[in-house]
């Protein structure tokens, strides 16, 4: 099929931008990387009347670490932080989610900040935000908001964004010593969306945990994170008993939708199974002084 017929923008200055979000309201659509807008359009499920593309405005187009944050602009495409080791150093949890999104060619166009505004409830990169506390930075002409992302995804596709606000910056806290991070998935195929997806942090001294981040992508109507998991790890001990307690408390508390690709009890059952296999990974790799992703 082919798209409604839009009106076409690309401004070059966030100034710019701005102006023509406040002015079409709810008509326009900001365009980034266009790899989940695009089919949207062509198949007519989103139908807006303007097109605001973001893709002239090179004020955006920075990835900087800066006071204990990796600043990553609205631009930035997912293969720049996929390749940068400085990510790598600054928050693996980050570098290493990002390959489990889609394939090469679709990371070489998609923006971080294009898939925490699509917002897909089994998209990796909302899961990571949650789980490392990552904050949104929304500009409008009324001027610049920060949004937790526990506060952003408000359901399926759905964020805080009002539709006169661009999502100029993603700000993600660089790891703390002692922290290590893990993200694991199960898709059906290498690059589908996840069935199931848990990210990971422990922190780990003498040995125990103590503290935990767990938050799980396709597990719920948008990125969920599970507090009473991450008591059950900095709890429990030993470290065996806390694995058990927090995967039999993903199994008890996520509440997965079923579809044509999974019935929620099995998506259930990966959620229990994945918070193992990740907890281990992170806590290996806390006590290796390894912090996250391969390189
Ligand atoms: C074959 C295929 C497989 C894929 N597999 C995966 C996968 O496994 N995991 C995954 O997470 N994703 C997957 N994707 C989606 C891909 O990651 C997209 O890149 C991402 O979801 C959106 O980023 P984008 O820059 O392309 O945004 P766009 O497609 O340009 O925009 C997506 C939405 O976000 C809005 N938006 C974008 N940027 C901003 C902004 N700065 N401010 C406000 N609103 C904004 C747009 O208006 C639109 O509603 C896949 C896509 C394809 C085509």
């Amino acid at each position: 099929m082919k798209p409604q017929v839009f009106a076409y923008h690309d401004p070059s200055s966030v100034e710019e931008a701005l102006e023509l979000l406040a002015r079409h309201g709810p008509g326009a659509k900001v365009l980034a990387g266009g790899q989940s807008l695009l089919p949207l359009l062509n198949l007519r499920l989103a139908r807006p009347e303007v097109l605001v593309d973001i893709n002239r405005i090179d004020s955006l187009d920075y990835l900087a670490e800066e006071s204990g944050w990796l600043r990553v602009g609205a631009r930035v495409r997912q293969r720049w932080v996929e390749r940068d080791p400085a990510v790598r150093r600054a928050v693996p949890l980050l570098a290493e989610a990002v390959r489990y999104v889609g394939h090469v060619q679709i990371r070489n166009r998609g923006t971080v900040c294009g898939s925490l505004a699509h917002a897909d409830p089994a998209a990796e990169l909302p899961a990571v935000a949650v789980a490392v506390g990552a904050r949104m930075v929304a500009r409008s002409r009324a001027g610049a908001r920060e949004i937790p992302a526990e506060e952003f995804f408000t359901g399926p596709l759905s964020t805080a964004l009002s539709p006169d606000e661009l999502l100029v910056e993603a700000r993600f806290p660089c790891s703390p010593p002692g922290w290590g991070w893990a993200f694991v998935e199960v898709s059906n195929r290498h690059g589908d969306y996840a069935l199931c997806a848990v990210a990971a942090g422990v922190c780990v001294a003498d040995g125990r945990v103590r503290d935990a981040r767990l938050a799980y992508a396709g597990a719920g109507p948008v990125p969920v994170r599970l507090p009473q998991a991450e008591t059950a790890l900095r709890e429990g001990w030993p470290l065996e008993d806390a694995l058990r307690a927090a995967c039999s408390e993903a199994r008890r508390l996520l509440e997965p939708e079923a579809d044509i690709h999974a019935s929620a009890d099995f998506r259930r059952h990966l959620a229990g199974v994945l918070t193992e296999r990740v907890v281990r990974l992170a806590y290996r790799r806390a006590v290796d002084g390894a912090g996250g992703a391969r390189a």
